[in-house]
Formats: structure tokens, sequence, C-alpha cells
């Protein structure tokens, strides 16, 4: 890295701008500001770095969608290329070079079966594009009774208000219960084997037919499923086991309910394969992607779906079937390039193959290190998706109370060490590059240990 630039304004000024006019995503804003926020100048690899040039391991991909590492030099050569020839057109009525050639990437390396792109720029977008052609897919076929949605207890799927209803968390969106439209909660086998204590086997058998119920008594009301295959993220790392995905698929096929998957998070090698869905070897109708998409770089997302669902949009201009949908920015060319360029290097640096060994050291730390301590109640791991579940008395079931903060203080210890990792709730999350090294691993779990134990120890 060359010479750091001198900051062009000072902590002090940062700060109070900040303190007075930014308001943060998910952030008790009254905390907030009584606060010194921690602003990050650069990233260099796996670290970020701060105005005073301090080094932080950046154990949740800064969001989950970091992939190889920051400041990567072929992803910046392609943005800055790119960026040489034009930053933007729109793909209403034009198109342009990098988001044709990404779509025709994504076709090749998605499931098998899915053969269109739809662009957007987030992840919530993707999922709203997924439920809107879903909906309007079963009105074009004459079935316009099928209006409802299925989707799993304390799914997340982002934060626009359809994505909130098929997402609904109690405590996230509450307040918006009045806007948000019906849906059907199918219980994850999680909920069955951490909550109710059954085994494995009894806890998937059991919400397998829990499914089955619920989407053939309504087969005729619902227009698809919609999952987060493999891991609930923002659940709080729920797992599912093997057979889970593909259990649901075909009840979703029996019922000729559409199936959503959204590998908003697991998408991109996440879970150790480039989709989760291939864990279980099906296809998706829909596949809704992003975070990881491009890199970390810029917001991106994509919807991918069938020639079957495709084609039914297809018809004369005046019989509007057209699927009446869009964003500004869809298939922006700076985030298609890297995009692009992420993919090239899944290829050239063999990352799905290089990541495999670490699974498997991060899963024997995990298994070594945290599960042991005291007030660890479930270490859960799919891949590059750790959650660290703490309670108050693992033993007897007793959680911490919300006002423990016991994951706050968790990263907060964390900080002082030099890592920066994010908790849900009582659950210490770990999601660290795919480019992580197995010294950076070491760090990572180490300063999470320590860090558990020091303000466990505490509580
Ligand atoms: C993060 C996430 C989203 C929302 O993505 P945004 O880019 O934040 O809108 C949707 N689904 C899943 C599974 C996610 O983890």
């Amino acid at each position: 890295m060359g010479e750091k630039a001198t900051p062009r304004h000072s902590r002090a000024e940062l700060t109070s701008w900040d303190h007075r006019h930014l308001w943060h995503p998910f952030t008790q804003m009254r905390q907030w500001l009584v606060e010194e926020p921690l602003v990050i100048a650069r990233g260099e690899g796996c670290y970020l770095v701060d105005l005073e040039g301090r080094r932080y391991l950046d154990g949740v991909s800064s969001l989950w969608c970091n992939v190889h590492g920051h400041n990567r030099p072929e992803l910046n050569t392609a943005v800055v290329r790119q960026l040489e020839e034009i930053a933007h057109s729109t793909l209403l009525g034009l198109t342009n070079m990098p988001a044709v050639v990404l779509a025709k990437k994504l076709i090749e390396i998605a499931p098998p079966g899915l053969t269109r792109v739809f662009y957007s720029d987030s992840g919530a977008t993707a999922v709203e594009v997924g439920l809107k052609m879903a909906f309007q897919y079963w009105q074009l076929k004459g079935k316009p009774g099928k209006t409802k949605f299925a989707s799993l207890v304390e799914a997340y799927h982002g934060d626009t208000l359809g994505a909130v209803s098929v997402g609904y968390s109690e405590l996230f969106h509450r307040f918006y219960r009045p806007l948000l439209f019906e849906c059907f909660r199918l219980p994850p086998p999680h909920l069955y084997r951490f909550h109710q204590g059954l085994s494995d086997k009894d806890a998937m058998a059991k919400a397998v037919v829990e499914a089955q119920n619920v989407l053939s008594r309504h087969r005729d009301d619902i227009a698809a499923l919609v999952i987060e295959p493999l891991v609930q993220g923002a659940a709080g790392i729920w797992t599912q086991p093997l057979g889970y995905v593909r259990a649901l698929r075909e009840i979703a096929e029996e019922n000729d309910i559409l199936f959503i998957g959204d590998e908003v998070a697991t998408g991109f090698g996440r879970t150790g394969r480039m989709f989760a869905c291939e864990h279980d070897l099906i296809s998706p109708d829909i596949l809704c992607l992003a975070k990881g998409l491009s890199g970390g770089y810029l917001p991106l997302a994509a919807t991918l779906t069938t020639e079957e669902i495709f084609s039914a949009f297809l018809a004369e201009y005046d019989e509007f079937k057209t699927f009446f949908h869009g964003h500004t920015y869809t298939g922006n060319p700076l985030a298609c390039a890297a995009a692009l360029a992420n993919l090239e290097l899944f290829e050239t640096e063999r990352v799905l193959e290089r990541l495999e060994p670490k699974i498997v050291f991060l899963r024997e730390r995990l298994g070594a290190d945290l599960a042991p301590l005291a007030h660890v109640a479930d270490v859960r791991q799919w891949g590059f998706m750790v959650g660290i579940e703490l309670m108050r008395d693992p033993e007897r079931r007793i959680p911490y109370h919300p006002t423990d903060e016991i994951g706050i203080r968790v990263t907060q210890e964390a900080r002082a060490r030099g890592v920066i990792i994010r908790p849900l709730g009582n659950v210490i999350v770990l999601v660290p590059p795919l480019s992580i090294s197995r010294d950076e691993l070491d760090l990572l779990i180490e300063a999470t240990r320590a860090s558990i134990q020091a303000v466990t120890e505490r509580a």
C-alpha cells in the first residue's frame, strides 16, 4: 500500500458532523450520539483501517458481503477500467456490456434451470422482484387465487415492505404490522431442535410434516414459498440440516407453489459451495442474490428465474403483461464490472477449493475453543457463517436479559482486541471474508473466545 493519505477532515470534525447529521441503520441513535465513532478510512485485505491507522480484522465481511478482501487490485482495476468507459447508463430501452456479460456468467454458474437475470440494487429489492414476479406469474397463468406467500418463522428478507411481510420479526418490524400482507409461517428445524430439545432427526421430521400440512392445505392460495436455504442468517445463524431444503422444494413443487431461494447471504461461497441450494442439489424457481455478488464492492442485486416464469410474461404490447418493475440503477455497469471481476477471482484463485480446509479448521477451533465455554449454549456453522449463542445458564436454558447487552459487550471487547464482529441479540456472529488466512482466522477465534470469556465471567 502507498503512503497513508492525510485525512482531509479531523476526527473531531467528522464526529461532530456525524453526530449532527447522520442517522445510522439499525442503530439506537441515543446510544450512538454519546459514543466516539470508529471512523474507517481504508481497507486492506481482511483488515479495516481507521483514521489513526489502527487496524481491525473485518470479522463480518462488512455486513456479510466482502468476499476477496478489501482493496483487491483485481477488483479495483475492473472498476477503474469501467469507470473510464462509462459509470452508468440505463437498462430501460438500452443495454450495456458488463450487464450482458454478467447475466450470461450468472446463468452459467447458477443452479440448472435458471435462465433469466433481473437486476436491482439490494437484497431487499432482489426479494421484492421475486415476490412480484411470482405473484404476477399466477395471475398470468389464470390462477388469480394464488395471492399469498409462505416463509419461515423469523425469516429475514430485507427491510422494504414486501420483504418485511415475508420476513417478519417481532423485534424489528412490529410498528409496520398494519402495512404488511399476511404470510404463512413454517417453523424451521432449528426451533424444534434448540427450543424444544428434539434430536436433529426428529426436529427435521417435525418441520417437514408441518410444512407439508400448511402448504398442501393452502395450495390454492399460495403463490410462492420463500426461504433462506441452509442458513437463516439474521434470525441468529439458524442452520438447517441437509435434506430440509430439498424436502421443502419437493413439497412446493407437488403443490404447485413456486420456490424462491433467498441466497442474498448464502450465495457466492458463504456456505462452502457457490450457492447453498447446491448442497441439496435443488434449483429454485426464483433465486435472489445480492451481498457477495459484487465482491462486497458496490450495491448490486439480481433475481434469477426460469424460462417457464419468464415466458408467462410474453405477449403483445397492448396486453400489458409486462413486468412493470425497475430501478434507476438497474444493471449499473460499474457494479456489474465489479461483479464480473468477483466471479473471475473465484475461478483464478480457486476460492471454493481453498475454502474447504479453512471451513474444517474453523469447525475444529469452534469445537475446541468456543463450545466448551460455560455460557456458550450452541455453536452453529455452515461454511463461513457462524453463530455462537450465549446464555446465562445453558443447562437450564435461561437466556441473558436484553439489559445485559451481552452481545454488544462482547463485540466491544473484541474491538479492543482489534477485531470487528457484530451480535444478533445474544448470538455472536462470525462471517469472515472467504480470503481470510489461517492466521487471521486464528486471531478471529482467539479474540472472540477471550471476549466472550471476559464478558460472561463479569456478567
Ligand atoms: C441481508 C439480507 C437481505 C437484505 O439485503 P439488503 O442488501 O440489506 O437489502 C435479504 N435477505 C437475506 C437473506 C439477507 O441476509
